[in-house]
């Protein structure tokens, strides 16, 4: 997943470990929104490669 505000990529399987994080942290479940965490724009899907 990419954030088009942040310039930054997530990989997939960082995301899952970010999302139960944020969960977990701060009550939080913007990348379960499909989200970014850190400006709240939603992320884009990249192609299989680049996840
Ligand atoms: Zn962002």
């Amino acid at each position: 997943m990419y954030c088009p505000r942040c310039e930054r990529t997530i990989k997939k399987e960082k995301l899952e470990e970010l999302d139960q994080e944020l969960k977990r942290r701060f009550d939080r479940d913007s990348i379960e929104r499909g989200k970014c965490p850190v400006c709240d724009t939603p992320l884009i899907q990249l192609n299989k490669e680049e996840l």
